[in-house]
Parts: C-alpha cells; sequence; structure tokens
C-alpha cells in the first residue's frame, strides 16, 4: 500500500501531540505548588518535577512567612492584597478528604515600617500608590510613633506606615505550601521526584520554570540568582506578643515575634555563597545592636537559634520577572521575588493560569514584570526589599 508521505508527517506530529505532556511544572516550591493548584482547577492536567522532596534547601520553608501590602510598586501592593484574601480563606478553599481542615497558621499583628529623612520622600510617594491601591495602610510621624507602640524608640525615625486592621502578617510556610500542594494534588496534579538539567528535555504542551533561585540553571538569560539571607532566633525576658513585623528601614534589620521568641533578620546577605552556614557574626556586630537601639527591651536578648536561606534574588530590580519567555513557543516561568515569594505564590499562580488559559491577565495586570523587561534590561526597581 502506498501511503502519502504528507499524511505520514501529519500522522506523526499528531501522535507526538497526543503522547506529551499538557503542563510540566520545574520545581515543587511555593510557586510551582501554588500554580499546579490554580492550573489544576481550571481542568489542566498537571506533572510538578522536584528534585528535593524534603525542600531542605528550598527558599520557601526558610522563609519568615510575611505577608504584607506596603511596596512601592502598585503590583506589589495588590498582590499583598490577595495573598491575604487566598491566606483567609484557606480553610475553605485548600480543604481535601486527606486534609479536611487546612491552615496556614496565620498571625495578622500587621507589619510597621520605619523611615528615616533620607527614604522619607519616597514613602511618601509609596502612600499614594496605597491610597490608589486601597491598602488601608496609616501613616504617622516618627515622634507619633511611641504613642501607638511604647515599646519603641523612635530617634531618627521621620516616618512610619503600619496597619492595625489584620490585612498583614505572617503565616507557616511549610503548612501553606503542605495545604497548596494536596488540594493541587486532589484537583488530578502529580508530583514527581526528578531533576531537569535543560528544558528541551520535556515533551509537554505548556512548560513553567518554577526553579526559584536555580533558574538561571535553566534560563541563562535570566538573572535570577541565590542570594543568602541569615534570620537569627532570639529570647527576650520581655515578651510582646502583639508586636507587628516590624521592619528599621534606616539599618535594614527586621524582626517579629515567633511563639515566646523573636525572629530577626540581618541586612547583609552574600550572592555565590558556597553553603547555607548562618553569618554568625553579624548579629553581634549588626542585628544586637540595631535591635536594642529602636527597642531598649531588647538590650537583654539572648541568641537561641538562627539559620539561612536563599532569596531568589533579580540582580537586575529586585522584582519578579512571570510571564511567557519570548524565546521559546511554549515556556513560561516565574521567579525573581527577592524576597516575597511566600506571599506573592497566590496571586503568581492565578495570574500565571490566567496568561496560559486566556492568553492575558484577567484579575491582577502584571504585565510590568514581563520576561522582556529583564531581556532588554529596563529597570523598574521595588525598593521596600526585607
Ligand atoms: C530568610 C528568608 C526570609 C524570607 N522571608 C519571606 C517573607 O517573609 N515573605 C515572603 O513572601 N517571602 C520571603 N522569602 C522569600 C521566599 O521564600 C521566596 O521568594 C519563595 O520561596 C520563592 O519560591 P519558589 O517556589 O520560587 O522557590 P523555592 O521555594 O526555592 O522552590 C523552588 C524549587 O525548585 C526546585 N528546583 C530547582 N531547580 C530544579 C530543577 N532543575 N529540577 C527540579 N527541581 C528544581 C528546588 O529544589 C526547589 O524546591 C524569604 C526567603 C528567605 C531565604
Amino acid at each position: 500500500m502506498v501511503v502519502d508521505q504528507n499524511f505520514l508527517n501529519i500522522a506523526e506530529s499528531y501522535i507526538i501531540i497526543l503522547i506529551m505532556d499538557d503542563v510540566v511544572i520545574v520545581g515543587g516550591g511555593i510557586i510551582g505548588a501554588s500554580t499546579a493548584y490554580f492550573l489544576a482547577k481550571e481542568g489542566r492536567k498537571v506533572k510538578v518535577i522536584e528534585r528535593d522532596p524534603t525542600y531542605k534547601n528550598a527558599s520557601f520553608p526558610l522563609s519568615l512567612g510575611g505577608f504584607r501590602r506596603q511596596f512601592f510598586q502598585k503590583e506589589n501592593i495588590l498582590l499583598g492584597k490577595f495573598a491575604r484574601e487566598f491566606i483567609i480563606n484557606i480553610p475553605e478553599v485548600l480543604k481535601t478528604e486527606k486534609n479536611p481542615n487546612p491552615t496556614a497558621s496565620m498571625v495578622t499583628n500587621g507589619y510597621l515600617l520605619m523611615f528615616g529623612p533620607e527614604h522619607a520622600e519616597e514613602q511618601y510617594r509609596a502612600l499614594e500608590n496605597h491610597k490608589a491601591c486601597d491598602a488601608g495602610t496609616k501613616n504617622i510621624k516618627g515622634s507619633e510613633l511611641n504613642k501607638i507602640f511604647p515599646y519603641i524608640n523612635s530617634d531618627g525615625i521621620e516616618t512610619a506606615t503600619y496597619t492595625d486592621n489584620k490585612t498583614e502578617g505572617w503565616i507557616d510556610p511549610f503548612m501553606f505550601h503542605g495545604a497548596l500542594k494536596s488540594k493541587a494534588i486532589e484537583l488530578g496534579a502529580e508530583f514527581i521526584k526528578g531533576e531537569i538539567k535543560s528544558l528541551n528535555e520535556i515533551k509537554a504542551k505548556i512548560i513553567v520554570s518554577a526553579a526559584g533561585c536555580w533558574t538561571n540553571e535553566l534560563l541563562e538569560d535570566i538573572p535570577v540568582v541565590p542570594q543568602k539571607h541569615t534570620v537569627f532566633r532570639v529570647k527576650c525576658p520581655k515578651h510582646i506578643p502583639e508586636m507587628p513585623l516590624t521592619g528599621d528601614l534606616t539599618t535594614g534589620v527586621y524582626w517579629r515575634p515567633e511563639g515566646k521568641e523573636y525572629l530577626a533578620g540581618s541586612p547583609l546577605s552574600v550572592f555565590d555563597a558556597n553553603d547555607l552556614e548562618p553569618a554568625w557574626n553579624d548579629f553581634e556586630e549588626l542585628v544586637w545592636p540595631a535591635l536594642a537601639k529602636r527597642i531598649p527591651a531588647f538590650e537583654e536578648l539572648k541568641l537561641t537559634g538562627g539559620w539561612a536561606g536563599y532569596y531568589d534574588c533579580n540582580k537586575l530590580d529586585n522584582n519578579a520577572v512571570v510571564g511567557k519567555h519570548p524565546k521559546y513557543d511554549n515556556v513560561y516561568m516565574a521567579s525573581g521575588f527577592t524576597g516575597r515569594g511566600l506571599m506573592q505564590a497566590p496571586g503568581i499562580g492565578r495570574a500565571l493560569t490566567e496568561l496560559i488559559t486566556t492568553g492575558s491577565y484577567q484579575t491582577i495586570d502584571i504585565s510590568a514584570f514581563a520576561v522582556e523587561r529583564v531581556l532588554n534590561k529596563k529597570v523598574r526597581h521595588e525598593p521596600y526589599v526585607l
């Protein structure tokens, strides 16, 4: 029998399409799990490839779990607002047969960010964006800080912004990830152990790179790299359980209560680190003095532990890189969150799903984060990195 070559070619392409996966996500961290959940909810057949299902070096379990809407750029403010809306609905939207009572252990103490004279003008401009996005933040002069936060020494603080309406706070990152992953699995997503060396290995209609700080190993033209940050755990005889997640922008030190103790982040970070050993010297030299200056009760602190983790740092401008990669037909990516990937995970998972299923953003327009911005080196700096 003579078979037309054209027919064979068409049949071959058809068979390849039939045996192809629908969506393959590389990286099963918080961005991968959230994207898997939102895509599976839309009926897409999702496989998530994760090289280390213990997640010991992944960024999300080592994060501080903070969610806030206090940013400069509107996209970040709106993503922060959606984070809270999503987290508060976890018991309803992420419940599964196996996990009927999901929670991310939300604490809604709010955020307090304090600025010296050198950052005040920028903060006043940020407040216009807060207002435009209905962020619900409050602003006070440094000299008034003490009326609301009596334990704070306001020396050198020009202006401060905070929330007291339970719209900002922190969660347990591991529980959040577990709840997203369980729901994604119930909706049909598969999580598979494996390491992808090159995106060319994958035969799928859609590929999503959610490789966190290792993105650059898969997409060489994306300047997202590991940036090591250290967090210290401290004990203080004076316990202030209502304390918000507080950032002192005059020193870059930030802290929050953790049970009966506190966590405090060093403002110093390291690129090209060889390991995740915490930068212990930062505590005595930098972090403790800054904490004790701002909160006199912290003079009596005792260091009880610490760890280090990697930010997925976008070296161009500290902003996320999300969307379709223009050099490929079917590759999407999300990374470069530079200290805010946990809180942005729900918004990014939803946004990527909209882009993949409809071709455009339907809710929060994050086209400003497009891959093209980074490839064309169009800097769009987000100043409020903690
Ligand atoms: C100290 C610290 C404090 C932080 N505090 C906050 C905070 O308060 N709030 C906030 O929102 N964010 C915070 N972050 C940032 C946040 O943790 C990250 O932005 C976020 O976890 C990024 O999520 P991700 O899923 O992209 O990356 P990850 O969580 O790192 O997940 C990426 C996964 O991809 C896998 N992977 C990579 N390459 C491959 C490959 N080739 N094949 C297979 N698998 C692969 C990795 O094993 C990893 O599990 C903090 C981070 C640190 C380190």
